[in-house]
Formats: structure tokens, C-alpha cells, sequence
């Protein structure tokens, strides 16, 4: 039988916190209880770093009655100290260990000043997910909304180089991070904070904390959608993301492979799974206009996508072409809804921005994610 999070809950609610019996579950310093399909069990105990001798006690105790279930692979349990409104939290960086956060606040409100957060999500990398999610940004921008652009590809950070951003955020008051910006756009990136290399060997609480951090820890100001760029597939850092963020909806990008559909229905059954709203199907890499004699020809087959969202009835929000160009601009940190805004695959971003702001402006607001269910 898998583990769920109610089983850890019911053990982690035998765990007794201080001599008046109160456990852990209804003493609410517990802030994320996670689970992942390999039987992983993530968590974190709000403590104050007075008494955090003592508290080490009670989260040995709690990982023991953890690990006492059965179907546990792993428990990972921090403890992280609380940070009372306008004061500093211990500084650490986000590519050291065990990076402690604003413990306290829940994963899945609302980040305050953010009307709506999408995700660009993808079943396997290489797609063209980060070029979407950063021309869909830009899109957006055309429409006249504020927008933020968060690329949560921790695995593999394009960003910096797609939006041709040089330098690092900075530091401000309470250890909060001054998002990048570019093209009207405030954009943050773990590739601004880390080495490449560093980030790859992340795993599990690190991955989570990190993406938690993108999130509320950096002064993103008033946004009318912020645009995460998602880590490809459909594993435990989408699960957590997905879990960590109040997504108001999702957009999977796929080429129109047969392979490459696979991936991108299993991504929509992802979100399908944690309920949150598909906001569209894009197909990139859809066909290839020979820039010699101009004919069309479609390498990977062609309409793939559009069928397939038609079949799990999610909407089709367009077709980008393969072309030479939108790469060489996207290489030099120019993207073609910028460099080009009046050609025709500007026109092409713009028009599903148009379809993703009225989906959402149409009532499809930021509201809190649901738990996960293990299946
Ligand atoms: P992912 O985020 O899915 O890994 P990227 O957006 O990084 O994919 O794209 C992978 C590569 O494909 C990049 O070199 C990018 O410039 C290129 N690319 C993406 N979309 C297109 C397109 N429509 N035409 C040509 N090249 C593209």
C-alpha cells in the first residue's frame, strides 16, 4: 500500500512537543508535509532558535515515528526556525545545505500583490517549454499587464540567457531578492544565485525550499501574472511546485512526436491529478518553412497536438513553427516577441497570451492548491 500524507500525519500526531502532551500535528508548527510516489516523506517543524536543543528531541522522535511506517523510502525532516513580520532570518545561501525559510507562512497562499501564477510545463525537456514560457511573458506584456516571469527550471536555468540578463539580484531588506528585469518584465532565475552544476545535484527538500524561495522571497511587487517556467517532466519537482504554488492554471508545451505527446498527456494528467486547470496545449517545432524556397514541411508529423487536446479536452492554443530564427534570437537573449513584435511569430505568442489572459481574467483566479494525492 503507498504512503500517504494522512499516514504520516496520524504518526506525526502520536509525537508529543512539550510535558502538556500537545503533539506535533495540532501544535501547527509543522509547515509542509509532503510525499513523493517514490515514498519519500519531506517535512519541516516551526521552532523558535531558543528552543532548538529541545526541538531536535521532538524531530528525531518524529522522523522515528515516520520511518516506523510501512512503504517509507526516506524521511527528511528540518527544523526551521520561525521569523517573526520585519525581522532577519538567518542568512544561508540557496546552494548550501538544508537552506532554512520563512518556515511559518503556508506553501500554498496566495503570494501577496500576484493576481494570477501559471505555470509552462512540458513532459520532457528540450521542447521549446523555456522559449514559450518566455515569449508567452512577453505576450502578456504587449496586452499592457504587469508581469513576472519565475524560471523554476532548476535543473537547467535558460533565463539569463533568454531574456540576455547579466549580473545578479539584489540583496534587500529581510533577505528578500530585487527580481531582474528585462523587456518590462521582472524576471528571477536560480541561475542568477547558483552555478549550473550546483543546482543539477539538488534533490527533494533542497529543490523544494528553493522553489519556495523564488516564490515568496523576492519582491515581485504588483504582478497581473507571473509566468513559471517549470522544470521539465513529471516528477517530484513538478509534484512539489505544483503543490507549493497557487497556480491558477497551466500551459504544456509539446512538439508534435508521437514520443513527445506521450510526455505532454502524462503532463496534463499531472495537473489534472492536483487539480489545477489546463489553460492550454501549445505545439512548438510544428513545422519547418524552408527559408531557401519557402515551402512548408512537417519533420515531426503534424496536428498531433491540437488532436490530443481535443481528445482530453483542453484547449489548442497554437502552433509555433521550427525556425532558425526564433532560436538565434532566443541564443542572443533577444526573443522574437521583442526583436521581431510585428512578424509573424510574434503574432503567433501574442495570440495565445490573448486566449491564456482571458481564461484567466474570465474567472479562473489564483486560488490555494490543493494537497496532493498519492494514487
Ligand atoms: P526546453 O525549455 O523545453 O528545454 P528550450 O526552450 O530551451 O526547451 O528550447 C530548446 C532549444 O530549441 C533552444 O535552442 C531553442 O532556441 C530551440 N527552440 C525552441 N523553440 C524553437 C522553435 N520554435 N524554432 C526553433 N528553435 C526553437
Amino acid at each position: 500500500m503507498a504512503i500517504t500524507r494522512e499516514h504520516v500525519l496520524q504518526a506525526l500526531s502520536t509525537v508529543p512537543v512539550d510535558a502538556g502532551g500537545t503533539d506535533l500535528v495540532a501544535s501547527g508548527r509543522l509547515s509542509d508535509v509532503v510525499v513523493d510516489d517514490a515514498g519519500r516523506v519531506m517535512f519541516s517543524i516551526t521552532i523558535d532558535p531558543s528552543e532548538a536543543a529541545n526541538m531536535e528531541r521532538v524531530r528525531q522522535a518524529a522522523v522515528t515515528a515516520v520511518q516506523g511506517l510501512p512503504a517509507v523510502k526516506g524521511v527528511f525532516a528540518s527544523l526551521t526556525a520561525d521569523r517573526p513580520a520585519g525581522s532577519g532570518a538567518p542568512a544561508s545561501s540557496p546552494g548550501g545545505p538544508q537552506r532554512p525559510r520563512s518556515a511559518a507562512q503556508p506553501k500554498n497562499q496566495r503570494i501577496p500583490g500576484v493576481k494570477h501564477v501559471i505555470a509552462v510545463a512540458s513532459g520532457k525537456g528540450g521542447v521549446g517549454k523555456s522559449t514559450t514560457a518566455c515569449n508567452l511573458a512577453l505576450g502578456l506584456k504587449t496586452l499592457g499587464l504587469k508581469v513576472g516571469l519565475l524560471d523554476a527550471d532548476i535543473y537547467g536555468p535558460s533565463m539569463p540567457k533568454l531574456m540576455g540578463i547579466h549580473g545578479k539580484p539584489r540583496l534587500l531588506e529581510n533577505r528578500i531578492l530585487e527580481p531582474m528585469e528585462a523587456y518590462g518584465i521582472k524576471v528571477m532565475s536560480i541561475g542568477f544565485l547558483v552555478e549550473e552544476e550546483a543546482a543539477m545535484i539538488w534533490r527533494g527538500p533542497m529543490v523544494m525550499s528553493a522553489i519556495t524561495q523564488m516564490l515568496r522571497e523576492v519582491a515581485w511587487g504588483d504582478l497581473d501574472v507571473l509566468v513559471v517556467d517549470m522544470p521539465p517532466g513529471t516528477g517530484d519537482a513538478q509534484l512539489t511546485m505544483a503543490q507549493a504554488t497557487p497556480l491558477a492554471g497551466a500551459v504544456i508545451v509539446s512538439t508534435p512526436q508521437d514520443l513527445a505527446l506521450i510526455d505532454a498527456r502524462r503532463g496534463v494528467s499531472m495537473f489534472k491529478r492536483v487539480e489545477i486547470p489546463i489553460l492550454g496545449i501549445v505545439e512548438n517545432m510544428a513545422t519547418f518553412v524552408c527559408p531557401h524556397c519557402g515551402q512548408s514541411s512537417h519533420i515531426f508529423g503534424h496536428g498531433g497536438a491540437r488532436d490530443e487536446a481535443s481528445r482530453l479536452g483542453v484547449p489548442f492554443l497554437g502552433e509555433i513553427p521550427l525556425n532558425m530564427t526564433i532560436r538565434e534570437l532566443s541564443d542572443a537573449g533577444r526573443p522574437v516577441v521583442v526583436a521581431e513584435p510585428e512578424g509573424p511569430h510574434a503574432g503567433i505568442y501574442k495570440s495565445m497570451a490573448q486566449q491564456v489572459w482571458t481564461a484567466l481574467s474570465g474567472g479562473a483566479a489564483a486560488r490555494p492548491a490543493p494537497r496532493i494525492v498519492i494514487e
